[in-house]
């Protein structure tokens, strides 16, 4: 099974479900593939065996061949290269690595660089994986590619997304065999619950929901998710006793014995959802 974790808005408890998750299962692997600031491993504590950098190709200009005339510009769709006065600028951080300009010139002026724009890092097993984004740098793509051709198949996988439901998230969530959407009961919560649910509905992957911070007194998302049909997964009362170990780095299922055994009857059902 690979399950992705995501939800619609940032700070709703993702990082918690699908680290409690791993760690709840006896044998599974975790990806962080929030790689603009992963944070799984503040609790998973892996040990760090592979740094692995991960390169794009950009353009590089030869002037002494270039005259000059802009094919390279006018083929680019992302406003990546341009040429002023007869001279090419390269704007690298937008290059999307098409190669489109290196087709586009007609004096074979342009050949392809490497640059690196961050990191893929494991353990030894290979049960905890993470990629890093270099610092300023706006395109993750490549960073969530490397990472699922990384991803095991004798084992379950759990994909800790961005939030959000951006094109990080979808390239994070394709292929899947199930996603779990978390969100909290407040209006925020529900709102970017909505765009989850369409986003998952499109790709046509299966899903359920976990509510953390859940208060009996507020069932705005058990309303929704019944009217929906939506399958509610787990609830996670809001309690003062996970916050504060969740602050000290430790996960809710690592001081709470019932909630390690709910993770593990969740994955359980999920994969018997998967199965049937
Ligand atoms: S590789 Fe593609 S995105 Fe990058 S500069 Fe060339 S045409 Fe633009
Ligand atoms: S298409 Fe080639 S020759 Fe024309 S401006 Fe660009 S690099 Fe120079």
């Amino acid at each position: 099974m690979k399950i992705a974790v995501l939800s619609g808005k940032g700070g709703t408890g993702k990082t918690t479900v699908s680290a409690s998750l791993a760690a709840s299962l006896n044998n599974s692997q975790y990806v962080d593939c929030d790689v603009e600031e992963p944070n799984g491993a503040l609790f998973l504590n892996p040990q760090i065996a592979d740094v692995v950098p991960v390169n794009v190709l950009v353009p590089n200009v030869d002037e002494s061949a270039c005259n000059g005339c802009g094919a390279c510009g006018n083929a680019c769709r992302f406003n990546a290269i341009a040429v002023v006065k007869g001279k090419v600028l390269i704007f690298p951080e937008v290059c999307h690595h098409c190669g489109a300009c290196v087709i586009g010139c007609p004096q074979n002026a342009i050949s392809e660089i490497e640059r690196e724009i961050g990191v893929v890092e494991a353990d030894n097993e290979h049960s905890f994986l993470q990629g890093r984004l270099n610092i300023g740098e706006p395109i993750t793509i490549p960073i969530i590619h490397q990472l699922k051709q990384l991803t095991r198949n004798d084992i379950p996988v759990i994909l800790d997304c961005s939030p959000g439901a951006s094109c990080t998230v979808v390239q994070t969530i394709d292929g899947c065999d199930y996603c779990i959407l978390v969100t909290e009961p407040t209006p925020f919560g529900l709102h970017d619950l909505k765009i989850a649910v369409s986003l998952v509905r499109k790709m046509q992957i299966p899903f359920g929901v976990v509510i953390n911070k859940a208060m009996p007194e507020d069932q705005s998302i058990q309303t929704y998710c019944g009217q929906e049909s939506i399958d509610v997964l787990m609830e996670i009362p809001y309690m003062r006793e996970i916050a504060e170990s969740y602050s000290n780095g430790m996960l809710p299922v690592q001081m709470n014995k019932e909630l390690k055994t709910r993770f593990v009857q969740m994955y359980d059902r999920i994969k018997g959802g998967a199965a049937s």
